[in-house]
């Protein structure tokens, strides 16, 4: 996609310090990096979100490995690994990315559970039909497939 930044990244015109890339899959430091090592990997093609990536599986194959690596190399014991899909859940690069972030003891950060402060309080009906309209969904999915 020609105004899409990642995408400029993978054809060589902006530059980015690369530290992975095969046939399908490229990873590169965030610009503006929450921790250091703060890495990002992409497909090489042009998909908006998660379940817009065919090369999906090699993504996720690639992040798995990438991830301990990275925090390793800057001698961090653990890592977060997230996906913001989609603007309300704060994307703002349109070319679907998993971030990974380094983590060190007292690093002031949050885990995962930090991107909601107000939880809605549910019941236990409540999550009975959530759950229910889930398997639904997916069966309606499974059936147009
Ligand atoms: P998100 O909010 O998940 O879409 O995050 C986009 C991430 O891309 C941010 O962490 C930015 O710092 C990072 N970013 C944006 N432009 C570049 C770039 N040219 N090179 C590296 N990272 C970038
Ligand atoms: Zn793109």
């Amino acid at each position: 996609m020609t105004d899409c930044v990642f995408c400029k990244i993978v054809d060589g015109e902006l530059p980015s310090r690369d530290v992975y890339e095969d046939r399908s899959v490229l990873a590169f430091l965030d610009a503006n990096p929450l921790a250091p090592g703060h890495t990002l990997v992409i497909p090489k093609e042009h998909a908006a979100k998660l379940e817009d990536v065919v090369e999906a599986p090699a993504v996720w194959d690639v992040t798995r490995k990438l991830a301990p690596e990275v925090a390793e190399a800057v001698d961090a014991p653990a890592y977060n690994v997230g996906v913001n899909n989609g603007s309300a859940a704060g994307q703002e690069v349109p070319h679907v990315h998993m971030h990974i972030v380094p983590r060190f003891p007292d690093d002031g950060g949050n885990p995962i559970h930090a991107v909601q402060p107000n939880p809605p309080e549910l019941s236990d009906d409540d999550l009975d039909g959530i759950a229910e309209k889930i398997r639904r969904t997916r069966d309606e999915a499974a059936a147009d497939d």
